[in-house]
Order: structure tokens, then sequence, then C-alpha cells
């Protein structure tokens, strides 16, 4: 597929050359709008060089209710990604100091959460708390995944679970929202940080907006961002995607 040489900002309008945007971390140098960004690009972004180790590669998902046409997106989404599954996880180092971190890829049907994500976001908070680490989560989720049914909705408990009793055991939790964060990822372990950090303009919440405007005529300015999640206490801090690396390694300099 050609790549594009330019992109209309869907917030501002502008038209940006598209190798300024990718240059630019998928943030729009005109309006500062945060975009997707794949979960191996936040990797090297977020990680000391080099220091990265995956576990768990080879977990993938299997279509165990033969849900119509799953079998077929999930082909699509690993030879679009490169990923077998919507996340990527393992341990790696920050500013030096080891911690165990998983990241989201929206690209992997909408960053919906299966039972893989949830064994695999399961195994990482299990892996920090066997090794003595801190915990760095990425989210992006457009939900529990339909096509897994029950298996999907029984990661929320899963993994809420693994969470408390890790920071129960004095284990310290960043978890990172970016958008968008949707349906189960945020019942369940996207809200258990004990730092919850957002990137500028995440939209966060548990049904979607489309739904919410279904049952109530107006919704409040800056409804589900991160904006105003920060002013009602759901969110501790936002910072812009460039800023990110250097406050994660601040906050594991504590441990
Ligand atoms: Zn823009």
């Amino acid at each position: 597929m050609e790549t594009p040489k330019t992109i209309t900002c869907k917030n501002c309008n502008s038209v940006i050359d598209f190798d300024a945007f990718i240059k630019n971390l998928n943030v729009c140098p005109d309006c500062d709008a945060h975009y997707p960004l794949s979960a191996s690009n936040r990797m090297k972004l977020l990680v000391d060089k080099g220091s990265f180790e995956e576990y768990d590669a080879n977990l993938y998902s299997i279509d165990a209710l033969e849900f119509p046409e799953y079998t077929e997106k999930l082909e699509r989404d690993i030879n679009k990604t490169g990923l077998r599954s919507e996340m990527l996880s393992g341990i790696a180092k920050i500013g030096g100091i080891s911690v165990a971190i998983a990241i989201g890829d929206v690209g992997f049907i909408g960053g919906t959460c299966g039972a893989v994500i949830g064994e695999k976001v399961t195994r990482c908070i299990e892996i920090a708390e066997e090794k003595n680490l801190p915990l760095v989560i990425v989210s992006v989720s457009g939900g529990m995944r339909m096509q897994e049914g029950t298996l999907a909705l029984m990661q929320m408990a899963k993994t809420a679970a693994a969470c408390t009793k890790y920071v129960n055991n004095g284990g310290f939790y960043i978890s990172v929202v970016t958008d968008p964060t949707f349906g189960g990822a945020t019942a369940s372990y996207t809200s258990l940080g004990d730092v919850i950090i957002a990137e500028p303009g995440a939209r966060v919440g548990f049904a979607g907006p489309l739904a919410v405007a279904s049952l109530q005529e107006e919704l409040p300015e800056n409804f589900q961002k991160a904006e105003s999640l920060v002013s009602h206490g759901f969110i501790d801090h936002i910072v812009h995607r460039n800023e990110m690396r250097r406050l994660l390694t601040y906050l594991i300099s504590y441990t």
C-alpha cells in the first residue's frame, strides 16, 4: 500500500506532511492532537534502547465461539500489525530500572480485550509481583471483545484480582491511558493503578459517548476526556507523549 504524503488532522483540519507527523510521534504539530501509536513504536519511545524482552509472544486468540468472520479479522490484523495479539508485554528498563510492562495496540481488532489479552495482562502483573518490579500498563481499548463473549468478560475479574493482589503486596502500578480506552478495560485493570496518567485529549470511559448520548440529550463539555477526568479525580496527571518517558522515569525512581 502506498504511503500518503499528507494527512488532514481531524481536530484542527490542518494538512500535515505525513513524514513530519510520524517524526512527531503521531501528534499533530499544529494542535497537539494525539493519534494512536503502535505498540512497538510506543515501546521504543518509553523504554531504554534494546532493553525490552518480550514474554508470551506466541499467545494468540482462537475463535472458540465460531463467531462470524472472526478468524478472518484475526488473520488480517496479525498481518497488518505484525503482532499475534493486541498487546506487547514483557520486561524492560526505564531510566535503568527494570519494570514489567504491557502496551496495547488499537490496530488489532480495535484494541479490544479478549481471553489472550486478559491472560497477557495477568501474567505481566504476576511477573511484576514475582520479580518485585514496578508495573507499567499502557492501555488503549475498544472494550471487551464481543467475538469472545463471556470468555472476554471473564478477563475483567481475572485482571482486577491480579492487580489487587499485586498492589496489596506492595507493588507499584502505573496505569497509562491513551485514546481511546473504553469498556471492560476501564472497568478493570486500567482503573486500578496507584497512579493513572493520561495523554492529552484521551477519551476514557465505560460506555462510549454514542451509547451515553442515547440516554442523555446533552453531554457535558469534554465528556470522557482526560482533561475532565483529571478535574474529577479519576486521572492523576496528563502528560504530552514526548514527556511520558521522563515522567515514568521520575515515578519509578521512587521504588
Ligand atoms: Zn491538528
